[in-house]
């Protein structure tokens, strides 16, 4: 069976995605922050191996790479993130540590992560990457402002993933930039429009059609493509 490595697989889409793709018989790699908040992702029968990381220590995740590198990785999923900013903070009233905290976990970790395993992905049978943006890093669909934190982390973290889908097509990798829809998570609040079940079941059609025909695009939980 094919395997994934999910990061963020504790809570929220990352333990549905854990969920899923366990139940189809798949090795899941699970990774948590931490393993103690990680009771969930623990209970889910089928073949889950758990490892701790923290996606911003960039000596783990290397540490992680090294013990696993003789292990295809059919699906690297990049879903860890975090919104860093739920007051909404005024253009003129940001917390700036944050801001670059929220890059580092959503933009340059992401990146990161997909630099460790490339070989692993390289080397199985599917050779994908799935990494979760959101349309609020679409420049089409804001029309609201603000939200400047989350808003500029999905728009750089769109930014990289094209570039990195680009770079890698010739190797056979296909790369898929997700919008998971608004999901009744933690992050997504309890007025969000789906729950994760729906999202991920949708999300994982769209990376089950992904090839390097149509690598580099930022796409919905539904097949549909978002606006840049
Ligand atoms: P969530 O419920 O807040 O869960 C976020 C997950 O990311 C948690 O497992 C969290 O771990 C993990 N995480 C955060 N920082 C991390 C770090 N430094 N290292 C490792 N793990 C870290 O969010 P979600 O709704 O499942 O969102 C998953 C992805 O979808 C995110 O990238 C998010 O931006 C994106 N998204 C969600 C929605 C939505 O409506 N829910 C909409 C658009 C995009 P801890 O438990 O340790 O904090």
């Amino acid at each position: 069976m094919p395997t994934c490595l999910i990061t963020g697989a504790n809570r929220g889409l990352g333990l549905e995605f854990a969920r899923q793709y366990a139940a189809d018989g798949w090795d899941v790699i699970a990774t948590s922050r931490s393993l103690v908040y990680a009771d969930d992702l623990k209970s889910i029968e089928g073949k889950v191996e758990l490892h701790a990381l923290d996606v911003t220590d960039f000596a783990r995740v290397e540490a992680l790479g090294q013990s696993l590198r003789d292990r295809p990785i059919d699906v690297l999923i990049n879903n860890a993130g975090v919104h860093g900013d739920p007051t909404e903070a005024a253009f003129d009233d940001l917390d700036y540590r944050t801001w670059a905290e929220v890059m580092r976990i959503n933009v340059m970790a992401p990146l990161k992560m997909s630099a460790v395993f490339v070989e692993q992905v390289a080397k199985s049978r599917q050779k994908r990457i799935a990494t979760l943006s959101s349309k609020m890093g679409s420049m089409g669909e804001n029309t609201s402002g603000g939200t400047y934190i989350y808003r500029s982390s999905k728009a750089a973290l769109n930014a990289v993933m094209r570039s990195l889908a680009l770079d890698l097509k010739s190797r056979g990798i296909a790369l898929v930039i997700l919008h998971p829809g608004w999901v009744r998570t933690d992050m997504g609040g309890p007025h969000g429009l789906l729950d994760p079940p729906e999202s991920i079941s949708g999300m994982r059609r769209v990376i089950a059609e992904l090839n390097v025909e149509n690598t580099g695009r930022f796409v919905n939980y539904d097949g549909s493509e978002v606006p840049w």
